[in-house]
């Protein structure tokens, strides 16, 4: 019946708290208990059982089942308790999750699976998802996710997190946001191997195959949803992210968030640590561990950054940034260089292999770990850096948690409570005693992309922008900076509470939107009041 398929809808579904009016007009009747139960005391009821769980994993599949059953109960969980619940729904259990996702699939379709089989029919096979209005679509490959490599079909869970940030951190409608994975085979033979692994069990297709599939997705998400759906591509191999971004950033409203995304809430992170190290970004020299996505995304964005601050060319900001890969540093003797690493090959540096040796070469005020290389900021590393700089800048960005190149404990540790540490996936406070003898708690700054990504989301859906430029990530980047309270910089935390994220979001949307709007990139009128009008878009469950 219609009453039956309409509660089955996780969109619609309001589970026991739909009211008697709904009932009778949906045709419910008979098909949930008689009581009404408030959204409420929903909630408390589906906290106290996640909290009983026995472990993280365990937590994650029961959030699931939530969503499943009410989007509304589901972010209405998120919403309330969402420090608790961003490292459940997102990094770090997401890894876990996409590493056993053919062991814990949950059997009701969420987001759209398309693979290289379907080149011909992606039209068809996007105009089977039940919603119309999709504004923002988050897509990934499989072929790095987080810093766990290729997990193929598996990682369809990084979009679906994802997007459940979009909605509890930017208040985007659930009913708007579509998960998309594209399935092009897996290079990792012990999981597609697995009898259970639901994907193609083949190698990775390259090549213009696989452009062809990417193109004919673009095209038919502008045509069946609009030329301004919003597309994030999430945890590409590094090969395909910058070609993806490079062949299609002037055609579609698309950003990647392993590039752009990270690099404005890394900057953003650097501009609020001047107020306690009290160095402009100008003047420091930056050594990045990482070359990849994530490195050069970063650094781009503070050469774009340092170059506005002092007026002078890019090239020259780049001069004091510099980037270590798998095989060392990248300077202008190394051969056959990635064309993204062409731009921080320096000449005035000798051939250098190890951190260590690369710091004490470089002198860098500021440590950006962006490898996925476990425990790579050492002892002798971190106080090489404490040795030289009173307050030493180091990010261990790497995910999950047990890829992050040192721990908060580690860094404060080393650095005797001197460093500004933040860290990817979430780190616990650290209390030390100086050498003062008085004791002194710091909190570590998580540089979550989404402190930047449902904000930017937010702004292009405003402004239903046609294109999403660099200075928009600029833009992002100072606003969230912007938004860091003396509190959390008391706690040597560069960015802001993350129970507060949602009016973060809000704020970050509306400068993001007037930028589309003065740049002339925005396709729709601007309100007299941006301020309520970015309100007014905001899903409340
Ligand atoms: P990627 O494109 O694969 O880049 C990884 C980089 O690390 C490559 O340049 C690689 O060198 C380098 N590398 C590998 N082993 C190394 C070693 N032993 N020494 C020095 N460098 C080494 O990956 P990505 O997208 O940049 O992501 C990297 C990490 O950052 C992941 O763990 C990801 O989860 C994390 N990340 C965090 C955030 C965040 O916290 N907000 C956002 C995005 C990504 P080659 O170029 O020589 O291969
Ligand atoms: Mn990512």
């Amino acid at each position: 019946s219609a009453g039956y398929h309409y509660l089955k809808h996780p969109i619609n579904s309001k589970s026991l708290s739909t009211s008697k009016e709904e009932r009778d007009a949906h045709r419910l009747r008979g098909l949930l208990p008689a009581g009404q139960i408030s959204l409420e005391v929903q909630i408390d009821n589906a906290m106290e059982q996640l909290r009983s769980k026995s472990n993280d994993l365990e937590k994650y599949i029961y959030l699931q089942t939530i969503q499943d059953g009410s989007e509304d109960l589901y972010f209405g969980v998120l919403g309330r308790n969402l420090k608790e619940c961003m490292p459940l729904v997102y990094t770090p259990t997401v890894g876990q999750a996409c590493i056993q996702w053919h062991q814990i699939y949950r059997h009701t379709p969420r987001g759209i699976y398309l693979s290289i089989d379907d080149i011909g029919h992606v039209e068809e096979a996007l105009s089977n998802w039940p919603q119309q209005d999709v504004k923002v679509i988050v897509v990934t490959d499989g072929e790095r996710i987080l810093g766990l490599g290729d997990l193929g079909v598996n990682g369809m869970g990084i979009p679906v997190g994802k997007l459940a940030l979009y909605t509890a951190c930017g208040g985007i409608d659930p009913k708007v946001c579509l998960p998309v994975h594209i399935d092009v085979g897996t290079n990792n033979i012990p999981l597609r191997s697995h009898p259970a692994y639901m994907g193609l069990r083949s190698d990775r297709v390259r090549g213009e195959k696989y452009y062809d599939l990417l193109q004919e997705f673009i095209r038919s998400v502008q045509k069946r949803f609009g030329r301004t759906t919003l597309i994030q591509f999430e945890d590409f191999g590094n090969t395909n992210a910058f070609d993806i971004l490079n062949r299609f950033r002037d055609q579609a409203t698309c950003f990647n968030d392993d590039i752009q995304g990270t690099a404005a809430v890394a900057l953003a992170g650097l501009i609020s640590s001047e107020k306690l190290t009290n160095i402009p970004l100008s003047r420091h020299t930056i050594l990045f561990y990482g070359a990849g996505e994530a490195g050069t995304g970063i650094a781009d964005l503070i050469a774009k950054a340092i170059s506005k601050e002092l007026g002078s060319p890019v090239s020259e900001a780049r001069k004091k940034i510099w980037m270590m890969d798998s095989k060392g540093l990248i300077t202008s003797k190394r051969e056959n260089l990635a064309h993204h690493k062409l731009a921080y090959a320096h000449e005035s540096a000798s051939e250098c292999t190890t951190l260590e040796d690369c710091v004490e070469q470089i002198k860098p005020s500021v440590l950006i770990g962006v490898s996925a290389v476990p425990g790579s900021f050492t002892k002798s590393v971190v106080e090489k850096m404490s040795a030289m700089n009173e307050k030493p800048v180091i990010f261990a960005l790497s995910n999950p948690t047990s890829k992050a190149e040192c721990t908060s404990e580690d860094a404060y540790t080393w650095t005797s409570g001197r460093c500004i540490f933040a860290s990817g996936s979430p780190m616990p406070s650290v209390t030390l005693t100086l050498p003062s003898g008085e004791s002194r708690t710091l909190e570590p700054g998580q540089g979550n992309n989404a402190y930047i990504f449902p904000g930017l989301g937010l702004g292009i859906m405003a402004a239903e922008a046609t294109a999403v430029d660099d200075e928009a990530l600029l833009v992002a980047a100072n606003a969230l900076a912007r938004q860091v309270g003396d509190e959390q910089l008391k706690k040597g935390n560069v960015y802001p509470e993350l129970d507060s994220l949602k009016s973060v979001s809000a704020k970050i949307a509306e400068e993001v939107a007037e930028h589309f709007f003065s740049v002339g990139l925005s396709t729709s009128k601007k309100p007299g009041d941006l301020t309520s009008y970015i309100k007014s878009l905001m899903y409340e469950p």
